[in-house]
């Protein structure tokens, strides 16, 4: 039937014209919220709280109009939607997936979602730096009351929670992470108990001497650049956490955080956010704004961040190209430092109240406390004003360690601020999938020890940045490394890389 095919490609060409436009309008937005990171003045917290509503809501009228119904229902009972993985299919089947989602949420909600987390996340700051938890309290019950209000909406029976994993990781549910944590806290628990008793304790105390801010940011795009960021079409900034958002194609901003008296972490939150900046940069262009044209989930986001973080950056060839280099930029700090030294200081493990300074056997844990806390908030077991009280007796259960303060505690991230719940074990499925990703990309050692990351690159691009949504993450994984995701090639990993630094 001709005319039939016809129409579907006509729908198809509207169904595109406007997804492209939703998504400048969306990047309008994400521009806002760049600048309330970096530059904004505290004074403009109360009118960009109203900038972002109305624009989230402009958004949401738009992505849930009758139009965009029509449209779908049309290409979905058409030969286009039965495509495979063609574009055409991708595309139609995600749009669906995310209008009909969309659609059970009311305007006013959305609306009044982005106005409480820009508060939200200014009360945030001020809690922190005044270390009093009670003024943040309020503002958690509200988001908390948000996002469990938002679950009720979506959910289709079931778990709420699913629903709101289901957001940023599709085709993941709350019982598949329960059984994935499970398996992690049975495998790395030991693996960190053996650590610890061996009394080896790396010196760390080269990574605290004077680390000029100045040179700290050279160094960082020299090397953003060496691993094939590329800086005509991405920029580095300065902001108080370090993340990474993507503008447009052209346009993959960066924020990093440097202190005087501190290289590591720095350093490698900036090797995070390359990470995540290099899988922007290497979507397929030609699909921009469309599902083709997008990252496969949070998660596969999050593997490749932690793959350049982890993987390649605290590995022996890395350093072997950088460490030279480094020494030369921070002559008077490391001049009496090895390499092998260097390389022991930045993979210390060692239990601390610290997410986002973690090392690689304890971060899990982390994200499994949070994990169970936020479940608890949203399922009324836990009040959130009886947040702090918790968060410490889950840190000395799970970690043995103390927070010292709020900061150090259960205000130490933002994302409850932001209303992110369900966001945190994306966090922990990217390790699992950078660890069989990275395994499956074959061994690099001898090109790393030259300086050249071009190979790496190139297979990442073509395995897993120009995919875009074809597949959804746990089939790309599956796709890529010959396996369902599961925690085998982190902790097999995890247990060669520490069981020779550690001599266990
Ligand atoms: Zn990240």
């Amino acid at each position: 039937m001709p005319a039939l095919t016809m129409n579907a490609h006509e729908a198809y060409g509207e169904l595109i014209r406007i997804a492209r436009e939703q998504s400048v309008l969306s990047s309008c937005a994400d521009l806002l919220e760049w600048d309330e990171e970096t530059y904004m003045p505290r004074g403009g917290v109360a009118h960009r709280a109203e900038q972002s509503a109305v624009l989230a809501g402009m958004l949401h009228e738009r992505q849930t109009s009758a139009r965009m119904g029509e449209l779908l229902a049309t290409l979905e009972a058409s030969d286009l939607a039965r495509g495979g993985d063609a574009p055409a299919a991708v595309n139609i089947r995600e749009l669906g997936r995310l209008y009909r989602r969309r659609a059970r949420l009311p305007r006013e909600h959305v609306e009044e979602f982005a106005r409480a987390r820009t508060m939200a996340q200014q009360v945030w700051v001020e809690a922190r730096e005044e270390m009093d938890f009670g003024r943040f309290a309020p503002w958690l019950e509200t988001m908390v009351g948000l996002a469990r209000r938002e679950a009720g909406m979506l959910s289709a029976g079931g778990d709420p929670y699913d629903s709101l994993v289901e957001h940023y990781e599709p085709g993941m549910t709350t019982a598949r992470l329960t059984a994935l944590f499970g398996s992690l806290r049975a495998e790395l628990g030991p693996l960190l108990g053996s650590i610890v008793g061996t009394r080896k304790r790396p010196r760390t105390a080269m990574l605290r001497r004077e680390y000029p801010v100045d040179r700290q940011k050279l160094f960082a795009q020299a090397v953003a650049a060496a691993v094939g960021f590329d800086l005509e079409r991405g920029r580095l900034d300065v902001a108080a956490h370090p993340f990474c958002m993507a503008i447009g194609p052209g346009d993959t901003r960066l924020t990093m955080r440097y202190a005087e008296r501190s290289f590591g972490d720095g350093f490698f939150a900036m090797l995070h956010e390359v990470g995540h900046g290099l899988y922007e940069q290497g979507l397929p262009a030609e699909h921009y704004g469309t599902p083709m044209g997008m990252a496969a989930s949070l998660g596969m986001h999050e593997s490749q961040s932690r793959l350049w973080e982890n993987l390649v950056g605290r590995s022996l060839p890395f350093w072997t190209h950088f460490y030279p280099r480094l020494r030369n930029v921070f002559h008077e700090a490391l001049a009496d430092v090895k390499v092998e030294a260097f390389f022991l200081a930045i993979n210390r493990v060692e239990p601390t109240a610290l997410r986002a300074t973690a090392d690689e056997v304890t971060y899990n844990v982390h994200i499994m406390i949070r994990f169970e806390l936020e479940r608890a908030m949203l399922s009324g077991a836990l009040a959130p004003a009886d947040l702090p009280g918790a968060w410490n007796e889950a840190y000395r259960r799970e970690l043995g360690v103390e927070p010292r303060d709020v900061v150090e505690g259960c205000l130490q991230d933002g994302h409850w601020a932001e209303g992110l719940f369900g966001y945190f074990p994306t966090y922990t499925l990217g390790n699992v999938y950078a660890a069989q990703v990275y395994a499956a990309s074959g061994n690099r050692d001898e090109a790393f020890a030259r300086g050249d990351f071009s190979g790496l690159l190139g297979w990442l691009r073509d395995h897993v940045h120009t995919q875009g949504m074809k597949h959804p993450a746990p089939e790309l994984v599956r796709r890529v490394s010959g396996r369902e995701p599961d925690p085998g090639a982190l902790v097999a990993g995890l247990r060669k890389k520490y069981g020779e630094l550690y001599g266990l």
